[in-house]
């Protein structure tokens, strides 16, 4: 499958183990996100489908971008459990720090696994 769709924005994405797919049309944004809530976001992701939920309606191309990088924050953090176990961080530990500490190899990983979605999101085309 090409890793880019017709308009060459990234239809998949690696994360760690996980081949997520980025979904862009209306009809997936129904499927998924079918409460009024969900329906004011600009994107979604869905750990447990491997899916990431872009509401393409509300966003021009580089919304879009930041909403794609977004979501793949999300979906780095759902990757070490962060969505589904509490996090228990001693007062003592800078909290900034653990963050940073878990998004930096994985945001290195996922944009030497993923050229296609750099290559997208530095695209300065507006
Ligand atoms: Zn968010």
């Amino acid at each position: 499958m090409n890793c880019v769709d017709e308009y060459g924005r990234p239809r998949t994405v690696k994360i760690g183990p996980h081949v997520y797919r980025i979904l862009y049309s209306k009809e997936s944004w129904k499927k998924y996100a079918p409460t009024q809530r969900r329906r004011d976001n600009y994107g979604i992701t869905l750990a447990e489908q491997c899916v990431i939920l872009i509401n393409t309606k509300r966003l021009n191309l580089s919304q879009m971008r930041d909403t794609v990088l977004h979501e793949v924050l999300h979906a780095i953090f759902a990757l070490h459990g962060f969505a589904t176990m509490p996090i228990d961080v001693p007062e003592t530990t800078d909290l900034e720090e653990v963050i940073v500490l878990l998004l930096a190899p994985n945001v290195l990983n996922v944009m030497r696994e993923n050229p296609h979605l750099l290559e997208w999101l530095t695209d300065e085309t507006p």
